[in-house]
């Protein structure tokens, strides 16, 4: 007899049953229960969400019915060292497009290099180099812990392995408050490259005025929303920012076009090109994997000349809600990021399997459960069986996804029938002759396995935009069904350069006056001339934040 548990998608947290209340809340509304422990097995969920990384093994034992929220090694670009290391590698192949992370010094290896590079500038013909500012971050905190800013090697004081950074010194200010942008990326496969960037986002301030008169208070200079509401502005209604210290990516779109005009809409362009390429630098060294996914919050720095510089890139974005604005931003984010990885929408079935996702279904036709749960932390053993199923249980490693399954992707190939049961196998829809930049046939039928996720989601005919999810990479797809992306850097990199230089155009080109006021047009028309420019077809989507 089955049991209550398989009539229902269960989500596990982390691996004592906690998590964010976002994301429990959101679990709940979609009608999701809750991983409870039972002597019945250990793989008796769909979804585990887990703050920090998986052993390797529970990769190997994922079934089709499964979904984690990471991918082997896709952390590579979240440790302030190696993300630097990455970008670092990654310019001295392709040059300036890779000019988007301050220079940055690793301690203690790179001390001697710190020191004679700050008495390069303190001699340099001008002088302009005396006065430089540079920031300190030990490697592996967050939050804004143990970051100091200095002026000279003097005034450092050295303990665990850090990133020394050339400091923005000119970052651009709203109402003489300095902000950096929260930018949530998904990516469900890095082999080939699929991501995607949710259009809105957060703005997060410091809540003391900016200066560089005073370089030793947090408030003036970081901008960490966790250090931010324990400062003694933080309540306060701030002159334009108000009270808090978040705003919506729409607020800051507004913000700007007062000030820039159609150049506002180029940044986005450049934030877009900057989220790809740092992706690309650790792309190579994610093996291909199946029913995994990352979501990554990104924070990008705007200076006062609208440059964005990429400061770090998170593996566990916060998704608490402190204030309205996270409310507004991350509750609809999550809903559409489960639809995008084609995770149901209500009650469905571990059990449940009588054949393919429901194709093209909208979000209005899955009646949400408002069914609350209890969800109150639960303590559960923290030792994670990793193994697969125990015999006698084999035949669950064989159960796609449930029925009611939201799937916004283009139907399956006919191959996938309800009576196989079986998720489709991918190496059948392929066409074999073709490798597409692989260099076996047998490493691209691996490529097209993992694309194809137990769910019959298929990444590689993935949808350019779900909800505002907005596929950033690839810009299109193959013609051919049966393709799969390039998986060649060197092209990926051109791409990305010439998406650039031709959003450039499109401004330059526009023919209105760049500082005009924004009328509601001109997205589309930017659109139009950017997809004409690029032979883009539909597939192609610009992100942009809402307006
Ligand atoms: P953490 O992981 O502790 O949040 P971050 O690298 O995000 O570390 O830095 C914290 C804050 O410090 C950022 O939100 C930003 O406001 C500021 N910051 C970090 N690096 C720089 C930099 N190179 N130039 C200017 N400001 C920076």
């Amino acid at each position: 007899m089955e049991d209550e548990s398989d009539e229902h998608f269960i989500y596990r947290l982390n691996d004592n049953g906690s998590g964010p209340s976002l994301l429990v809340k959101v679990c709940a509304e979609r009608g999701w229960r809750i991983y409870q422990p039972c002597a019945r097995g250990e793989d008796r969920w769909n979804l585990w969400w887990r703050a920090g990384a998986f052993p390797a093994a529970c990769y190997k034992a994922l079934g089709d019915w499964q979904f984690m929220n990471h991918i082997p090694k896709g952390g590579s670009i979240c440790r302030k060292d190696s993300l630097s290391r990455l970008l670092r590698c990654m310019r001295r192949i392709y040059g300036s497009i890779y000019d988007f992370s301050p220079p940055c010094f690793h301690l203690p290896l790179e001390y001697a290099k710190l020191v004679s590079e700050c008495s390069r500038l303190r001699r340099a013909e001008d002088g302009s180099g005396s006065n430089v500012v540079w920031i300190h971050k030990p490697v592996a905190q967050s939050q804004g812990r143990g970051i100091f800013l200095f002026r000279s090697v003097c005034e450092m004081r050295c303990g665990s392995a850090a990133v020394v950074q050339r400091y923005i010194e000119r970052p651009l200010l709203i109402a003489g408050y300095k902000f950096d942008l929260r930018l949530y990326v998904c990516v469900p496969g890095y082999r080939p490259l699929t991501a995607y960037m949710y259009a809105e986002g957060l703005a997060r301030f410091g809540t003391d005025k900016y200066t560089l008169s005073d370089i030793h208070n947090p408030y003036r200079h970081l901008t960490n929303s966790s250090l931010n509401k324990t400062g003694p502005r933080y309540a306060e209604c701030k002159d334009r920012i108000g009270s808090g210290c978040k705003w919506t990516l729409k607020q800051v779109r507004r913000a700007l076009v007062g000030r820039w005009g159609a150049v506002e809409w180029l940044v986005w362009q450049r934030i877009r090109a900057l989220v790809t390429l740092t992706l690309l630098a650790q792309a190579a060294g994610t093996p291909p994997a199946r029913n995994c996914f990352e979501f990554y919050g990104f924070d990008v720095l705007l200076d006062e000349s609208l440059k964005p510089w990429l400061l770090e890139v998170n593996l566990s974005p916060a998704l608490a809600a402190d204030c309205e604005a996270d409310v507004i931003v991350k509750q609809p984010m999550l809903h559409e990021l489960f639809d995008l990885l084609g995770l149901p929408m209500r009650h469905t079935g571990l059990s449940l399997l009588q054949g393919p996702p429901t194709p093209l279904l909208n979000r209005e036709d899955a009646s949400c459960s408002s069914e609350e749960e209890g969800v109150a932390a639960r303590s559960v053993p923290s030792r994670v069986k990793t193994a697969g199923p125990r015999r006698g249980q084999r035949w669950r490693r064989r159960r796609a996804m449930p029925i009611h399954c939201v799937t916004l992707q283009a139907p399956l190939p006919d191959t996938y029938t309800s009576t196989s049961c079986v998720a489709i196998t991918p190496a059948d829809c392929a066409d074999e002759s073709w490798r597409g930049g692989y260099a076996t046939a047998a490493s691209r039928r691996r490529m097209v396995s993992a694309c194809t996720w137990g769910n019959g989601v298929r990444w590689h005919r993935s949808a350019p935009r779900v909800g505002r999810w907005v596929r950033i990479y690839p810009h299109t797809l193959p013609d051919d069904e049966q393709q799969l992306s390039m998986e060649d850097a060197r092209e990926s990199v051109a791409h990305v350069s010439k998406f650039v230089r031709a959003a450039r155009e499109v401004v330059k080109e526009s023919g209105r006056d760049i500082r005009a006021p924004r009328d509601s047009g001109r997205d589309a028309a930017f659109e139009a001339s950017l997809r004409k420019k690029l032979g883009y077809g539909a597939q192609f989507e610009v992100w942009l934040p809402p307006f």
